[in-house]
């Protein structure tokens, strides 16, 4: 088998091209395959269709080093991934005892009888191997075909991933993954912090810098092409750190609200939250981090305005004179939570997530966040865009940043930030 530098990948299933289901499959094959250095040239969605599936096999063999195709390993007469890969390659089946024992096992784990339709799960072209699974019945199948190898996974996620895993220890035992930095960054515009790193986003760079936004949040992405790039991919990345800053914070899985835990616990500090147009949003953000109970002490859902008054302690005439969505209210939502949880800093949130309520004055979008420490009391005016879920979805981002800003005291304007 030569070395595997390209891929094709395959998704089979008729729930795929119907838009019933979402082909995920296809995403996150290519990026792992990505940070393994094999570059993917082709990828196709096919049905439950054994001939097409077939003739898709037959093409990709020819063009890529690797074929990885999911789904169609179920028992049922709709999964043809195993006759479509036999007529593909053109070499007989046979059966595997060491699978049959395992499908066997698995259904007696369950207290049942192997169904006599299963027995097809332990089929296997000549010169393949089963690839065991740990969390379901269908085993995978890795083989060659002339100079190209193949595999197939079954379609459920949770079976599919680790067997992937599995199959890439198989087949790229040396690939060292490459190295890789993802620096991202909220309340500044894509535009705005491309210009910040123009130069290192020049596609005649050796290692160039590419940026993407996903959830109002911008990623600047750097990859190295070999283990070696290591010490380079780390000084890039920290020289968009550098000219991201503030907005900036690490890393891919994270996400914000993790970067908010990390530095409350090293400053030995706890947050609480006051929220109203994002309704337990924030809470849920923060609440998602592992471990959050050392540094959040919890919050209240002040929807209704009397929740407001009586829950949070904010003064009737606040909210009389000024409304429920004003720099005075949210200053007292964040003031109340904090004295009444003890947390060192209450964070709230007050605005028109739409689509109905806006006015002239106070048009939907329109959200105040308030910060309330033994510094003083906060509040900053925003005017976002979007529909209601991006409104909110916004303003629980904000608030994060708000608060690590107040934590690091820095002073910056975000994007969407409105002043009056
Ligand atoms: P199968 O192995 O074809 O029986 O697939 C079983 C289930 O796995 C399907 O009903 C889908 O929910 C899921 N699945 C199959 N292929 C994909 C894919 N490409 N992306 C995400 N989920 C998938
Ligand atoms: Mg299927």
């Amino acid at each position: 088998m030569t070395t595997i530098r390209t891929a094709w990948t395959v998704s089979v299933g008729d729930e795929l091209l119907t838009g019933e289901s979402l082909d995920t499959h296809g995403r996150t094959i290519a990026g792992r395959l990505a940070a393994m250095g094999v570059g993917v040239v082709g990828h196709a969605v096919v049905g439950d269709d054994r001939r097409a599936l077939a003739a898709r096999i037959r093409t990709a063999l020819a063009e890529a080093d690797l074929l990885i195709v999911t789904g169609g390993l179920g028992p049922t007469l709709d999964d043809i991934t195993r006759e479509a890969l036999a007529d593909a390659i053109e070499t007989p089946w046979e059966e595997d005892p060491a699978g049959v024992e395992h499908v066997e096992r698995w259904f007696r784990s369950t207290g049942r009888e192997m169904p006599p339709g299963n027995r097809r799960q332990a089929f296997r072209p000549r010169g393949s191997r089963l690839l065991h699974n740990a969390q379901g019945t269908a085993p995978g199948i890795l083989g060659t075909a002339g100079d190209a190898a193949y595999v197939a996974l079954p379609g459920p996620p949770r079976e599919m991933q680790p067997m992937l895993e599995d199959a890439l220890a198989v087949l790229l035992p040396d690939a060292r993954p490459r190295p890789t930095r993802l620096v991202r960054a909220f309340g500044i515009g894509e535009s705005t912090a491309a210009a910040r790193i123009e130069s290192l986003m020049e596609r005649t760079r050796e290692l160039p810098v590419a940026t993407t936004v996903s959830d109002s949040i911008v990623t600047a992405r750097i990859r190295g092409t070999s283990a070696a790039d290591e010490t380079a991919v780390e000084a890039l990345a920290e020289e968009v750190r550098r000219a991201w800053s503030p907005y900036a914070f690490d890393d891919g899985a994270t996400g914000l609200a993790a970067v908010v835990g990390t530095r409350c616990e090293s400053l030995g500090l706890a947050v609480a939250t006051a929220e109203s147009c994002t309704g337990g949003l924030l809470g849920g953000e923060l609440t998602a981090v592992p471990g959050s109970s050392g540094w959040y002490r919890g919050g209240v859902v002040a929807y209704e305005n009397r929740r407001k008054i009586e829950d949070l302690d904010v003064p009737a005439r606040l909210v009389e004179s000024f409304g429920a969505v004003s720099a005075e209210v949210a200053g007292a939502m964040a003031d109340g939570v904090r004295t009444r949880t003890g947390a060192e800093l209450g964070i709230s949130t007050t605005g028109v997530a739409g689509p109905g309520g806006g006015t002239e004055e106070k048009p939907v979008g329109t959200v105040w966040i308030g910060v309330s420490d033994d510094r003083g009391t906060v509040t900053r005016c925003f005017r976002f865009s979007g529909d209601r879920a991006l409104i909110r979805r916004r303003t629980v981002l904000a608030a994060m940043q708000i608060v690590r800003f107040r934590l690091d005291d820095v002073e910056a304007p975000l994007l969407w930030e409105y002043s009056a």
